[in-house]
């Protein structure tokens, strides 16, 4: 049995309060994600303005015309909002507002002048424009999630192109004034469009905003929250995942931190952690990765360089940290790093192996008076180097401070 007109916008205002229940559930799960909460006033509106749109089709008073359009436009303006907002974190209030007050007055004017096919025209019309407008601002941040935000771009332009047949038929019906709503094929395709887009607009958005949220679940999992670095687990499974050797491993132990601790406090403690990460960032920016292994250890794993290089790396990383002045509760300080580096051939990465000798090196280090960076001493091409610098001249192990282990 076909669905009446009646029937069909019943239909949308009930499917359209499910939505903003789902949304809101979703919103009270994790606030942060407000453009949940725009979702759910702007669908909201849409279905309270087309159930007072539904008695405008019965009474045809230009009062409830006005009022179920205007509240209608409203929320399209949050759906508008909401999706700039899930883009870049801010609500757009001016442009909504723009949005939401031209399209209304442009529409309320003839609406209420008695011209309803005017009103119904602009409605037509400012509900395509802001539609396409959701549908470029989605599009603009397919990055995040191609397969979904092309898919919701998809259907925002659907839904917003079912509006423009309603106004064709209208120009070339060419009456202004309406005895009663127009009942024809671009109408029911309108509403059946709309109905069945409303259901997968809502389901894609859930799911992006789902797949956001695991997605910042897993960096958090993956992140130390003191620098921001890779953790000891993250860095593991990526060795593990695509990480290919060859491969340097330099392991950094800061010196005399529990001293720093105790003599500076730990907030002193914690500021020198901080720094130290961002050094390790900016060192291992175009070459490796860098993670804190836990406490006051850090670790830096260079792909495919010599364990020279890696070396002179991690003497880099020392004497920058030598340079930083930090300031506790007892006056101004400055600490030093103690740094171990091990290197392997194999295309697949022992991580155990790899920090077992690169601790025995860092061991080595500290053994030796800390503030300094030793290999680890099985490595032939380390000690060639170190034993013939060439042409007489300083080799690259003359100009660090390095100690073999
Ligand atoms: P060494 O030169 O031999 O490495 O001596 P150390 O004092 O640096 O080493 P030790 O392992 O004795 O001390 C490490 C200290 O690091 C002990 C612990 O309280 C401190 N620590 C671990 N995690 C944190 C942290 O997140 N913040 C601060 N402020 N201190 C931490
Ligand atoms: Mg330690
Ligand atoms: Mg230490």
């Amino acid at each position: 049995m076909p669905l009446d007109y009646h029937s069909l916008l019943t239909a949308f205002t009930l499917s359209g309060c499910g939505l903003a229940a789902a949304f809101l559930v979703s919103w009270l799960v994790s606030k942060k994600e407000r453009f949940l909460m725009a979702w759910t006033i702007g669908v909201s509106l849409m279905a309270f303005g087309v159930l007072i749109y539904d008695g405008y089709v019965r009474t045809m008073s230009p009062l409830l015309g006005t009022a179920g359009y205007t509240v209608l436009l409203v929320g399209l303006a949050f759906v508008f909002g909401a999706g700039r907002e899930f883009r870049t974190r801010v609500l757009p209030w001016s442009s909504m507002a723009i949005m939401a007050v031209a399209s209304s007055t442009v529409m309320a004017v003839p609406m209420l002048a008695g011209y309803n096919g005017a009103a119904i025209l602009v409605l037509n019309v400012a509900a395509t424009a802001i539609l396409l407008i959701t549908a470029w601002d989605y599009w603009l941040g397919r990055a995040e999630a191609r397969l979904a935000i092309t898919l919701l771009t998809a259907l925002y332009i659907l839904t917003g192109l079912s509006f423009v047949p309603c106004a064709v038929l209208l120009l070339l019906d060419g009456r202004w004034i309406l005895p009663e709503i127009p009942s024809n094929w671009a109408e029911d395709l309108n509403i059946g469009v709309c109905l069945t887009s409303l259901a997968g607009i809502g389901a894609l958005s859930l799911a992006l905003n789902q797949a956001r949220l695991a997605r910042g679940h897993k960096r958090d999992a993956e992140t130390d929250a003191l620098t921001g670095l890779l953790n000891r687990r993250a860095l593991l499974d990526r060795i593990t995942g695509d990480v290919e050797g060859p491969a340097a491993l330099v392991i950094f132990d800061i010196d005399h931190f529990k001293r720093i601790n105790d003599v500076h406090g730990h907030l002193a403690g914690d500021e020198v952690l901080r720094a130290f990460g961002e050094i390790l960032t900016l060192s291992s920016r175009s070459q490796g990765l860098a993670a804190r292994l836990g406490g006051e250890e850090f670790a830096m794993l260079v792909t495919g360089t010599s364990l020279v290089s890696a070396a002179i790396l991690a003497e880099n990383v020392r004497t920058r940290l030598a340079k930083r002045h930090f300031t506790g509760s007892a006056g101004a300080f400055g600490c030093t790093v103690s740094a171990g580096v091990a290197r392997t051939e194999d295309v697949v990465i022992d991580f155990d192996a790899l920090l077992q000798d690169a601790d025995t090196a860092l061991y080595a280090a500290k053994r030796s008076g800390r503030d300094q960076v030793a290999v680890s001493s099985d490595q032939e091409e380390f000690l060639a180097q170190m034993r013939s610098p060439q042409d007489g001249q300083r080799g690259p192990i003359d100009l660090i401070r390095l100690k073999t282990g």
